[in-house]
């Protein structure tokens, strides 16, 4: 047998190995699910195969309007290599209209448009359930510091932007979604970069016309299959024509 890479991290939904080379990584896309803090976990098969090729699509868009992210080039079905960063510990959330935490915090209906765009952050840690926290705290406790912040936000509206267009374009409404900061050291210099994935696991995604929900509350929820959701925002976006359960190719029109 071939020796195996050696891993550096294994997550709930993804697995990293050394890469090839000093500072890259090799980002490996799990079937596992998780929601709750793990406490609901089931294999959804093809999910990996799904958000590699999503991630890709959404981190190469980004990268082509000039916002830096983490990505160099998928190697395979399910693995895509990266830059190696120091992550920030921290979920930036970005949501456009209430839903899940916030609704259930100030009692919003879901779907409730906010005023504008709300940025907040939560503390990864899975055994405190992921806090969400002020930026006082993090600045206190030197996650990150005022201009990271600055930066942070600055980098995650340019997100929100680009993902709300995208996803409009195809009949999607982009509810929230979470994404990671990176540090990338060149030297002394540091730069923010988006890391880890963009997929519709830290996704909200809304059918414009119906609200039908596209996104990992299919698992949550019990709303049905998580594959089919997955496959209907690739398919809309032209990601990923061929079936991913049985991975046979199949016939475009
Ligand atoms: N999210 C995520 N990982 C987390 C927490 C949240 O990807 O650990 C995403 C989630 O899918 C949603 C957005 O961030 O798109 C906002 O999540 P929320 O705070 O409403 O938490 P939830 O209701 O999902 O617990």
């Amino acid at each position: 047998m071939a020796p195996r890479r050696k891993k550096i991290y294994e997550g709930k939904a993804k697995i990293l190995y050394e890469g090839p080379e000093p500072g890259t990584l090799v980002q490996y896309f799990k079937d596992d699910a998780t929601a709750f803090n793990a406490q609901k976990r089931d294999v959804i098969e093809g999910k990996g195969v799904l958000n590699n090729r999503l991630s890709e699509y959404f981190m190469t868009g980004l990268a082509n309007i000039g916002v830096p992210t983490h990505f160099i080039r998928r190697i395979n079905m399910r693995e895509q290599l990266i830059r190696q960063v120091e992550i920030i510990p921290l979920e930036v959330i970005v949501r456009n209209f209430a839903a899940g935490s916030i609704s259930k915090r100030l009692g919003m209906e879901e779907g409730t448009p906010l005023p504008r765009p709300i940025v907040e952050y939560s503390y990864k840690n899975d055994a405190l359930g992921d806090p969400l926290v002020p930026e006082e705290y993090i600045v206190a406790f030197g996650w990150a510091n005022q201009q990271d912040l600055d930066d942070i936000v600055a980098l995650a509206l340019r997100v929100n932007d680009f993902l709300s267009g995208v996803f409009y374009g195809v009949g999607i409404k982009l509810v929230d979604f979470k994404i990671e900061i990176g540090r990338i050291w060149d030297g002394d210099y540091m730069r923010l970069v988006v890391a880890d994935e963009i997929s519709p696991d830290s996704c909200r995604l809304w059918d414009v016309k119906t609200g039908q929900k596209l996104d990992k509350d299919v698992f949550r929820r019990d709303l049905g299959s998580l594959t089919d959701a997955y496959t209907e925002v690739a398919r809309r976006l032209g990601v990923m024509p061929t079936n991913t359960t049985t991975m046979k190719p199949t016939l475009i029109n």
